[in-house]
């Protein structure tokens, strides 16, 4: 029996991925092209890289993405227990000191007897051996056009944006302030730096959002398949850049991700018009980065607009946001439920490329590929997790959605199969009983497989 799995793409997905393996015994070659190519948004040669935000979502066991990341924990993800062991103070949110979440995981998969990392491109779908490929929305041109061979079709891409970080010694604390929206935060400060805005303040910035040069998109990334149409470009709705939110109405930031309940500014004892949120990037809490503004303005005028919040007025701008190429594939036609390629023997795709958004989505996805692969090798049948779980209905969804309607997805209650019972009328109250299925039937699941 062979027994070395190619893993391919150390990000979030792969790492996990290979973790997985190698914890059954089985030899894996995991392959990462960085450092010597880079994919234009990675800034590091560290495994799992955080190309964005630091937070994996809300880590309340009542929300979506809180219950995806107790189901990793159950599940036994290396990634979500160095996400846990590299924490940083952000209200509800699971987010982590970057750094220190990429070299917890570099230091353990270094150690692994079993995982062997290799320092290069793959530019072609290997012909034998079992694989995992997990890329991610950035994936290599060559393997791009590997996997159009394979598939026999354009895969999709749309576009994506980061957002900016600052330093927090430049961030005027005579203005801005520190609290968590409804003093949810774990510090007694307070988990955000906010940054208020009046009504006249706001105008202005917004009329000089929507009018402020843009980074024309490249050639390549002109031919497009699939997205929000703005302007030339098109978008992944759920990350669109600050200048497109701002031209679908003067109000749609401050209803949006500059939205200000919960939050009481200090100094008029009132509810600004707008805030900016900035969270903790780092353990040190010297980097904060500003919650939702991905944008693809040019660098001079991310400095110049942004500076106009009041509080920012001489931010200094660490990383400046910008926007890139998503890459996934049509996973309901070429992928199964095991999330093995149907056009590729013995081949298992995870992470965002198989049509999963969201950090910790990646992982859950990487951590079932990583299994069912090893699996496979074993004579075992693949993990089928229940459905009303929120990895095994995110994998569900992936897989069985029309294609005509599929965009990559990410952890929430909607796509869950309804609940048992007399309707429930509260949210919230909802969100419990999904989450108590959801809990209780994993439970249940992961019982009978360790018996395998
Ligand atoms: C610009 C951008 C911003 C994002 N921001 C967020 C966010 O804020 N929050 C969120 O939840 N999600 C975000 N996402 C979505 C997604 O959750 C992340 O991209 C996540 O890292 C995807 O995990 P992955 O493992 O699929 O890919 P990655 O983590 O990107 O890992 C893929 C790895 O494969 C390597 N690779 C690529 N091609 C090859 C090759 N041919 N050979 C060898 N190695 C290769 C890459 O260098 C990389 O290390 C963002 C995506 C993009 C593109």
């Amino acid at each position: 029996m062979q027994k070395k799995i190619t893993v391919i793409g150390a990000g979030l997905a792969g790492c996990e991925a290979a973790w997985q393996i190698a914890s059954q015994e089985i030899d894996v070659d995991l392959y990462e092209m960085r450092p010597r190519v880079s994919t234009g948004a990675h800034q590091t040669a560290l495994p799992a890289e955080l190309v964005c935000s630091n937070s994996l979502g809300s880590a309340l066991a009542d929300r979506a993405t809180g219950v995806l990341q107790q189901e990793l924990r159950t599940l036994r993800s290396l990634l979500i227990h160095c996400a846990d062991d590299s924490r940083v103070p952000a209200g509800g949110a699971l987010a982590v000191d970057r750094e220190r979440f990429s070299q917890q995981i570099a230091k353990q998969l270094d150690a692994h007897p079993h995982i062997r990392i290799i320092r290069e491109e793959v530019v072609d779908l290997p012909s034998d051996g079992m694989v995992v490929l997990a890329t991610g929305p950035l994936t290599s041109p060559a393997m791009s056009d590997a996997l159009c061979r394979a598939t026999g079709e354009q895969h999709l891409f749309f576009f994506d944006a980061l957002a900016p970080i600052v330093s927090r010694e430049s961030i005027d604390f005579t203005v801005a302030f520190e609290a968590s929206r409804y003093g949810r935060g774990e510090q007694a400060a307070g988990d955000y730096i906010n940054c208020p805005l009046n009504r006249e303040e706001y105008q202005r910035f917004i009329s000089e959002l929507v009018t402020a040069e843009r980074i024309p998109p490249r050639a390549f990334e002109m031919e497009i398949e699939t997205g929000v149409q703005a302007g030339d470009a098109r978008y992944f709705e759920s990350c669109l850049p600050i200048e497109v939110l701002a031209q679908r109405g003067e109000e749609s930031l401050a209803f949006g991700p500059m939205r200000p309940v919960g939050l009481t500014d200090p100094r008029s004892g009132r509810r600004p018009h707008a805030v900016l949120q900035l969270r903790q990037d780092n353990l040190a809490a010297s980097l904060y980065n500003l919650v939702g503004f991905q944008t693809n303005l040019k660098y001079g005028e991310q400095q110049r607009i942004f500076r106009m919040i009041p509080g920012l007025q001489n931010a200094e701008f660490i990383r400046y946001g910008h926007m890139h190429r998503n890459t996934f594939l049509a996973a309901p036609r070429l992928l199964r439920p095991s999330l093995e390629a149907r056009f590729h023997d013995r081949l298992f795709v995870a992470g965002q490329l198989c049509g999963i958004e969201g950090y910790a989505g990646n992982i859950g996805s990487g951590l079932i590929a990583g299994q069912n692969a090893a699996r496979h090798l074993r004579g075992l049948p693949p993990l089928r997790l229940p459905r009303t779980t929120m990895l095994g209905c995110l994998i569900h969804y992936i897989t069985h959605i029309d294609m005509a309607t599929f965009q990559p997805m990410k952890a929430n209650f909607g796509i869950m199969p309804a609940l048992e019972g007399p309707p429930l009328k509260g949210k919230r109250q909802r969100a419990a009983a999904y989450a108590e299925r959801a809990a209780r039937d994993l439970g249940a699941y992961v019982t009978e497989c360790r018996k395998d």
